[in-house]
């Protein structure tokens, strides 16, 4: 791997009689021999991202002989273009938002500015830092390099080198999903990875999407000075999401002076003479046009199926939903498994590593424990105000039919958060009508990443809304906002408990 992450040789590579394409390295990073080694191992883990790694470093730890293949760059998604370097360009934009705002609290600043370029700099040198970081974990392991292409149930190809085991983890993510609307291509765009990675920021911007990707980066561009508009089809941003937490999203942004045009058909997209990015899109059967000079194409991953050949190893999958697993995260192959982005469950990065844990277990030991997504589903998004969710929302319990209370509390009423000027959002708490138990919870608000957190630990022991106002919380702090919509709802079904459902 070079400095940019540019796949390369190992170096030590071409070993010995087998000629296999590897560096072998002990536990501690350091190499150990780059001649003759076997190419069969207990198990290969094909891509060395999160799920992949988390899958490795489980197998090995209970006695698997492990090997990787990851044509890189290697360090996953998560580090190199995802999680991390999306966070840390959101926290300079929302510190730069908190100074511009500092005056309601009665802070006198002097316009305060930023300066892109140290920013992108500073994203390289953290993301470089974590990347090496993780590299030495994977070196530990042998790691081919190269495109992986299976032959047949047990052997795989990586470049010249046939390697053979009889178990394998498929780990190899997701990339962003092609360009659909017309004239997108010719006009030109950045997506995601592009988006990360720029050293100025572009002069004006349209997004294409709200899902969580659209609209972390379309607020931090907003925020980084870059005047900004969001397209959706949907009626709110996070179109997934119960539409309280949605359409309460979406105002906020259009308070904050981010256009977001919802209801809004992409229909094609054109070039003026001046070079502007023209998108032309349909609200209401109306025809309108937006221009910019920039335009970032937010809509979606695809799994990485391509190119590996899954028919050969009996892999049933499909290009759009990517591998078929069942809940011990087996593929049609039962000796196959598959975890993380590439199985299209839940794209993010905890249910990776988990899958990936847990695949790793199965695999070494032929075990058949199974996922469990009811808390792994739990996802946040780093807006400002941001976004978490734990449990099932309103719509997958109303989808189900199952019967539910719940409870809202406005954080423009709790006291500390008033202290600290963020009033935006509110806290949702659903409970089982038949004994309180917490069924899921949405906190749009300040924080909501870390608030929704002892909610998750209260759940994964079967928490009531009952116990969970008995818990003692510190005060003043906004997590005790929580405490609220659970004190409302053990409340309700103390003086009516026959209820069924009420919202
Ligand atoms: C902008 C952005 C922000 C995100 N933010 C968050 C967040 O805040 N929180 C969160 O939970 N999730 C977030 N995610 C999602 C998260 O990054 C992914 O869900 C997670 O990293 C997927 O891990 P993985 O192991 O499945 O795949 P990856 O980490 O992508 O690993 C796949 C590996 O396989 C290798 N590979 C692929 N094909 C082949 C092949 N044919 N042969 C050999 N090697 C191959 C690749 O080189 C790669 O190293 C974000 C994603 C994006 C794009």
């Amino acid at each position: 791997m070079d400095r940019r992450g540019s796949p390369v040789r190992r170096e030590g590579s071409a070993c010995g009689t087998v000629g296999l394409a590897c560096r072998v390295t002990s536990a501690g990073g350091r190499a150990l021999r780059s001649t003759a080694i076997p190419n069969r191992f207990d198990l290969i883990v094909v891509g060395a991202g999160s799920g992949g790694f988390a899958a490795a470093r489980t197998a090995r730890d209970l006695g698997a002989n492990v090997a990787m293949v990851d044509h890189g760059p290697l360090g996953g998604l998560c580090i190199l273009r995802g999680c991390m370097p999306s966070k840390t360009l959101l926290a300079s934009a929302d510190l730069l938002h908190d100074i511009r705002t500092a005056g309601e609290l009665a802070v006198d600043v002097a316009a305060p500015k930023l300066d892109y370029r140290a920013l992108a700099a500073r994203k390289r040198a953290l993301v470089r830092g974590w990347a090496d970081y993780r590299i030495a974990g994977i070196e530990t392991f042998p790691v081919f390099a190269g495109e992986a292409r299976f032959e047949g149930r047990t052997t795989l190809r990586v470049g010249d080198d046939v390697l053979y085991a009889p178990r394998f983890i498929i780990a190899t993510g997701s990339s962003v999903a092609p360009a659909v609307f017309p004239g997108l291509v010719e006009a030109g765009f950045i997506d995601s990875d592009a988006a990360l990675d720029l050293d100025e920021p572009p002069r004006s911007l349209i997004v294409l999407g709200g899902g969580y990707v659209g609209s972390e980066l379309g607020q931090f561009f907003h925020r980084a000075g870059v005047p900004t508009r969001m397209i959706v089809r949907s009626k709110h941003l996070l179109s997934g999401e119960d539409h309280d937490v949605g359409i309460g999203l979406t105002e906020y942004f259009r308070e904050e002076g981010i256009p977001v045009e919802t209801n809004t058909r992409v229909l094609r997209v054109s070039v003026r003479p001046d070079g502007m990015k023209v998108v032309h899109a349909s609200r209401d059967g109306v025809e309108e046009e937006f221009v910019a000079h920039e335009i970032f194409y937010a809509l979606g991953r695809v799994p990485n199926v391509c190119g590996l050949d899954l028919d050969a190893a009996g892999v049933e999958h499909h290009e759009i939903t990517g591998i078929l697993v069942d809940e011990t995260l087996r593929t049609s192959n039962p000796d196959i498994y598959a975890v993380g982005d590439v199985t299209g469950e839940y794209l993010l990065v905890h249910v990776a590593i988990q899958q990936g844990e847990i695949a790793g277990r199965n695999a070494a030991t032929g075990a058949r424990e199974r996922v469990d997504y009811r808390l792994s589903k739990t996802h946040t998004v780093f807006t400002d105000p941001q976004v978490a969710v734990v449990g099932e929302t309103e719509r997958e319990l109303e989808a189900n039919g199952v019967p539910y209370v719940k409870a809202s509390y406005p954080f423009n009423d709790h006291g500390k958060a008033v202290a600290l000027g963020k009033t935006k959002g509110f806290v949702k708490m659903l409970a089982s009508p038949a004994d309180g138990r917490i069924l899921g919870a949405a906190i749009l608000g300040p924080q909501a990443s870390d608030l929704i957190e002892p909610l998750i630990v209260a759940m994964a022991y079967g928490a009531t809304v009952q116990d969970y106002a008995r818990i003692p919380h510190l005060h003043p702090t906004l997590v005790e906002i929580l405490t609220y919509p659970a004190e409302e709802i053990a409340e309700r079904l103390r003086t009516a408990p026959t209820l069924a459902v009420a919202k």
